[in-house]
């Protein structure tokens, strides 16, 4: 069973990332994916119009 994480540009709305994984346990995968996403210049920035994604602000 996969689960699909995607993220869409703020600017242009395009698919930036797509991963799709076996969520095992929620807690411990779920942060990995965010990681290798926002850890990854390739991976968060838009193709089509070069806007790099911020990470959600943890307060
Ligand atoms: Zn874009």
């Amino acid at each position: 069973m996969l689960d699909a994480f995607e993220w869409y540009c703020e600017q242009c709305g395009r698919q930036v990332y797509r991963e799709e994984i076996a969520v095992q346990n929620i807690v411990t995968d779920l942060p990995k994916v965010f990681e290798r996403y926002y850890g990854t210049p390739a991976n968060c920035t838009c193709k089509h119009c070069g806007t790099v994604m911020q990470p959600p602000v943890r307060r």
